[in-house]
């Protein structure tokens, strides 16, 4: 296929040409931020297709976000002239969910399952565990939670778990009792998508052998955030197991990542699948890309400094031909406040230099910064959009609307049950749920069928509840989703609720908007590709199910969006489709979609995405790299890799900022600066304030056991404003000297006569000050002084 004959393959570089254009095989493409991976994916897509390789049913690609999967589609749309609504692209959590919507039956699921996001994972944990007095000191729901979601990302039910200790076992019994609540209330959770759809795969051949030999191509962005589950589950679509090994099949793999943006590790993604796939699958093709086409050499000189601190890495160049751009301005603020109104100047000002709102994002490292700038935002008039913060649908109102919807479909879903029963209040007490659910319990019945098994007055008002919803339901029938979803506002009670309440018209607002939300899902979506039907409970009566005929393809290869069961006609209803969409929606889209507005989100959020400016916020120890992850050295190379990836999302113009002070969490926190600076290049950067001068607000004795800031070393200043001034109580220190005099470096290995071995993970301070944070294996993270401790490099 000569790279003329496609206008698709105009403006790709050699490698990019290659990769775009390899042929039939699995392969590896492992490239750098901006180096056009995504880009190559989708103009592979583009190019198979047009050169008639494949049709749009055998293509499988998992992108890493919803925002990325319909960024995608519209991108292939635009390069031809295809229906990209029967397309398998997107999230591993959608497309489970939409092959779980397929198979339900032989996935021993209801067709109305609903999805438990995970606040209502929580809160169905909570209650369980309440149920069954454990005590929550010593098993924090959280933490169980964290327990279970861990267990499944690496495919483990509660028998598959491994028991060491008595507080395991107490774990996996709670573990299997949630199963079990689950499974009798119709409800799956993130986890469950993908383990449930993973194990129907590999217990059921038909299933599996159809899918294996429909998707021809398989094409995964962000690969290096795949966790252990994801991987099996790729590897069960492309491949079987034979003595214990894997043998990849006929279709191909095509995995894009980039080892330097791994930043889910605490999610369970192993970037060591990278180096298993180019072994397990046989990967004959690797490519890599050098040339970064997004930024300028400033800020790709930044990104590519900065990760050079890290040691476990796969190694990789990159390279602009864009020139030097602008340098990378640096602010200190005297306060987070004062931080939010610079940067609502700043923003003011490239507004009027021309730059659109929506290319200018504003990127922290924790969700809880972002309201501050939200504050001078609002207060300055300019419009935004946070992503990724708490979604609309994640709001409480629009829980407990949602709530009652999720009741008309499943009348057994007892999480939503619980959310609403005395939501408005009617007189339903604590002590009376108490009843209803040990009679449910005793019953095995779900809360919605044990109402009658409680009497007295209780009894009447749990039924006055139940009576209520089945009449909603019935007067669902035959009218539209908008029709619905305003019926259960009306009736609910739940916006006379809200206007009760003085602070109630926002509430009420977004309650409107959920109905516009389903009315633009019914029309533009056309009822979300993830929670499409498809025909294929045929299964159950095709041949093939019944070994009849194996290689006799068991589906259609062109799938309708809602195209109804082959034999019964049923279809998945409006307001399922829309429940799903609701428990899947990332959040991109809401409210003012249209509106040029600027972008706020956490640096997690912001992968894979670019901007003409960024500003970068909070860049203090203990926020950036973060306190939790900061003192080990696995969290700091993780930390810094969530640095190159905020970073590299500026494609003109990036601006980092700290603050001296900062409210977070109800405690002024007094912060030295990110030590990320100083693995900046100097040239690079451009201080907007002073740098290294006036003095270090000292750590010690602030911010109420705060103790992040050990030490004195980097000199913060005083930039512009006085705002907090008065607040320094500490004594001038010296700024930092050029060179450290012991030395040492971070990810240096050392020896200590009593602690033995261990690595150099963070450096402070200078001469008698100097103090260096150890991670010795047997002893564990210290922090030692130099000036005494006796260290040997080894
Ligand atoms: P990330 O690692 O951040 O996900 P990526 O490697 O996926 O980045 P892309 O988002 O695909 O990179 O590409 C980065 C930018 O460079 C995009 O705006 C893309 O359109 C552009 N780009 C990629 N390749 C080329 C090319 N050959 N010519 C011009 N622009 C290109
Ligand atoms: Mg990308």
């Amino acid at each position: 296929f000569p790279a003329a004959a496609s206008p698709l393959l105009a403006n790709l570089n050699p490698e990019q040409l290659a990769a775009v254009t390899l042929p039939a095989g699995n392969a590896l493409i492992l490239a750098g931020a901006g180096s056009g991976k995504t880009r190559v994916l989708t103009t592979r897509i583009a190019w198979l297709m047009q050169t008639g390789q494949v049709s749009p049913g055998g293509i499988l690609a998992v992108t890493f976000t919803n925002k990325a999967a319909k960024e995608m589609m519209t991108r292939l749309t635009a390069m031809l002239p295809v229906n990209v609504r029967g397309m398998w692209i997107g999230t591993f959590h959608g497309l489970c969910n939409r092959f779980l919507r397929a198979h339900w039956k032989l996935a021993n699921l209801p067709s109305t399952f609903q999805i438990l996001d995970t606040q209502d994972q929580l809160s169905a944990i909570k209650r369980l565990m309440k149920q069954f007095n454990v005590d929550d000191e010593r098993f924090p729901a959280k933490q169980t939670q964290w327990f279970i979601a861990g267990a499944k990302e690496d495919g483990l039910r509660p028998r598959d778990v491994e028991v060491r200790s008595e507080d395991d076992r107490k774990k996996v019994e709670i573990y299997q009792l949630y199963e079990e609540q689950c499974q009798r209330e119709g409800v799956v959770d993130f986890g469950e998508l993908m383990l449930r759809s993973y194990e129907l795969l590999r217990d059921n051949d038909p299933v599996r052998e159809h899918y294996q030999r429909r998707f021809r191509h398989i094409l995964i962005d962000e690969f290096q955030d795949t966790n252990r589950l994801q991987y099996a589950w790729i590897k069960m679509l492309s491949g079987q197991t034979v003595d214990g090994r894997f043998v990849p099949g006929d279709s191909s793999v095509i995995a894009v990542g980039d080892d330097d943006q791994s930043i889910y590790a605490f999610r369970g993604a192993r970037v060591g699948n990278m180096a298993d796939f180019v072994r397990e699958f046989d990967v004959q093709h690797q490519i890599k890309l050098e040339q970064n086409y997004r930024s300028f050499s400033n800020i790709l000189d930044s990104a590519n400094a900065l990760i050079g601190h890290n040691t476990k890495r796969l190694g990789k160049n990159l390279r602009t031909e864009q020139g030097p751009g602008e340098p990378v301005r640096v602010y200190e603020a005297t306060s987070d406040f004062a931080e939010a109104q610079w940067m609502v100047e700043e923003m003011r000002q490239l507004a009027r230099d021309g730059i659109e709102r929506k290319e200018m994002a504003v990127l922290y490292r924790s969700n809880a910064q972002s309201r501050v700038i939200e504050t001078a935002l609002f207060n300055a008039a300019v419009p935004y959009r946070v992503y990724g913060g708490l979604r609309f649908f994640e709001r409480a109102e629009i829980k407990h609307a949602l709530a009652y919807l999720r009741l008309l479909e499943n009348k057994d879903d007892d999480t939503s049950f619980l959310r609403i029963v005395n939501f408005p209040p009617r007189g339903i007490g604590a002590r009376s749920i108490e009843l209803l659910q040990d009679a449910a319990r005793a019953a095995g019945h779900s809360l919605h069928d044990a109402v009658s098994a409680v009497g007295g007055k209780a009894g009447a008002n749990l039924s006055a509840f139940v009576a209520k919803i089945d009449v909603l339901r019935e007067q669902t029938v035959g009218i539209s989703l908008r029709e619905i979803i305003e019926l259960v506002l009306d009736h609910s009670g739940l916006v006379e609720h809200y206007k009760a309440d003085r602070e109630g018209a926002d509430r009420i607002e977004n309650l409107e908007e959920l109905v516009n939300a389903a009315e633009s899902f019914v029309t533009q979506e056309g009822f979300g590709r993830d929670a499409v039907a498809l025909p294929v409970d045929e299964l159950r009566q095709s041949p093939a199910s019944q070994g009849l005929d194996p290689n006799r393809p068991v589906l259609d290869e062109a799938i309708e969006p809602l195209a109804p069961d082959a034999e019964t006609g049923e279809t998945l209803s409006p307001l399922a489709a829309f429940l799903t969409h609701a428990a899947l929606e990332s959040g991109d889209n809401q409210a003012q979609a249209g509106q040029d507005a600027v972008q706020l989100m956490t640096v997690h959020a912001a992968k894979g995405l670019e901007f003409d400016c960024v500003f970068i916020t909070g860049m203090e120890e203990g926020l950036f790299p973060h306190e939790n992850s900061m003192s080990d050295f696995d969290g700091l190379e993780e930390e810094r890799r969530l640095m190159y990836v905020a970073i590299t999302r500026a494609r003109q113009r990036l601006y980092m900022s700290h603050s001296q002070t900062r409210m977070l969490h109800g405690q002024t926190r007094y912060n030295l600066k990110s030590r990320f600076y100083d693995e900046l290049p100097e040239g690079a950067l451009k201080w907007l304030t002073p740098k290294n001068q006036g003095f270090a607000p000292s750590a010690f004795g602030y911010g109420g056991g705060y103790a992040t800031s050990r030490g004195a070393g980097g000199g913060s200043s005083y930039g512009g404003g006085g705002f907090g001034k008065e607040s320094f109580a500490s004594p001038p220190v010296p700024p930092q000297k050029a060179a450290p005099s012991h030395g040492l470096r971070s990810g240096m290995q050392v020896f200590h006569n009593k602690f033995g071995e261990g690595t150099v993970v963070a450096l402070e301070g200078t001469g008698d000050d100097a103090r260096a944070q150890i991670n010795f294996p047997r002893h564990g993270v210290k922090w030692l002084a130099l000036s005494v401790a006796k260290l040997t490099p080894v």
